[in-house]
């Protein structure tokens, strides 16, 4: 297990969810809802030790749950870390603290769901609800 999978694996015994709304709650990190125009799908910031996530209220609701996740993989995985704005080409950013948000956001979503036996990771993926084009982070 690496340190996404160790964590994930915590935050889902502690707070006894992976519903990335539910844990950021439990964190008592602020998500906002707010019109963020057409390409941005969320950010993270922290200012005065006070952790919040920005979601663009037109996002559909896996989009804004994936985006929701996304931020708090960083919240978990580089505190203290300026990270750039979510946007939908994010998705295909070679940077490496985006690749392991989105690859925490996968696996935080994902939860505690397994493969059945035999099952591709395809079909698996596509069975908890995540779109082909995220297939890649997990
Ligand atoms: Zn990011």
């Amino acid at each position: 297990m690496d340190l996404t999978e160790r964590t994930i694996t915590q935050l889902i015994k502690i707070h006894g969810t992976n519903d990335p709304m539910r844990v950021a709650a439990q964190k008592r990190i602020e998500v906002l809802f707010e019109d963020l125009g057409k390409n941005i799908w969320g950010y993270y910031a922290c200012f005065n030790r006070i952790p919040s996530i920005h979601i663009n209220f037109r996002l559909d609701e896996f989009r804004a749950r994936f985006a929701i996740a996304h931020e708090l993989g960083h919240h978990f995985l580089h505190p203290g870390i300026n990270t750039p704005f979510l946007r939908k080409n994010t998705l295909f950013s070679i940077d490496k603290i985006e690749r392991e948000a989105n690859r925490f956001a996968i696996k935080l979503i994902i939860g505690n769901s397994q493969p059945e036996y035999g099952e591709t990771k395809k079909s698996f993926l596509l069975r908890c609800c995540i779109p082909e084009e995220l297939h890649v982070f997990y």
